[in-house]
C-alpha cells in the first residue's frame, strides 16, 4: 500500500486520520490536510550515513570511509595511501604525505557524511 496518497497521519502522535478530519481523534491536534504524508515520507526516507562509521573506516584505511559514503574519491585515497605507505618504508616525504592523506580522509569523510545527512547531496 502506498504511503501518502490518500491517507494522512497526525503530525503529533502518528495516528491515521479520517480523510476529512480537522482534528486528530487520538490526541486532538489540528490535522494538516494540505500536505498529506509529504513531510513524513520524504524526510524519513532520506538515506542517512553513520558519521562515526565513516570516521572509523577512514582511520582503518584512508578512503574506506568514502567508499562507505559512496564517494568515488575513496578509491583514489586508498591507492595513494598504499603507495605512500610502501614508499614511506624507505623515504620520509611519502610517509609525511600519508599522514596528510590520512588526516584529510578522516576530516573529509566526516564532512561528507554530514552533508549527506543534512540532505545537501
Ligand atoms: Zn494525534
Amino acid at each position: 500500500m502506498e504511503v501518502g496518497k490518500e491517507r494522512s497521519f497526525c503530525v503529533n502522535c502518528g495516528a491515521e486520520l479520517e480523510p476529512n478530519a480537522h482534528f486528530c481523534h487520538q490526541c486532538g491536534v489540528a490535522a494538516e490536510n494540505e500536505k498529506p504524508g509529504q513531510i513524513l515520507s520524504s524526510d524519513n526516507r532520506r538515506p542517512t550515513k553513520n558519521v562515526v562509521a565513516a570516521l572509523l573506516l577512514s582511520i582503518l584505511l584512508p578512503g574506506l570511509g568514502h567508499l562507505y559514503l559512496n564517494d568515488d574519491k575513496g578509491y583514489l585515497l586508498i591507492v595513494s595511501s598504499i603507495i605512500m605507505i610502501i614508499l614511506g618504508v624507505f623515504l620520509l616525504v611519502p610517509l609525511l604525505l600519508f599522514y596528510i592523506i590520512f588526516l584529510y580522509a578522516a576530516l573529509d569523510a566526516v564532512r561528507t557524511a554530514d552533508r549527506i545527512n543534512s540532505g545537501q547531496e
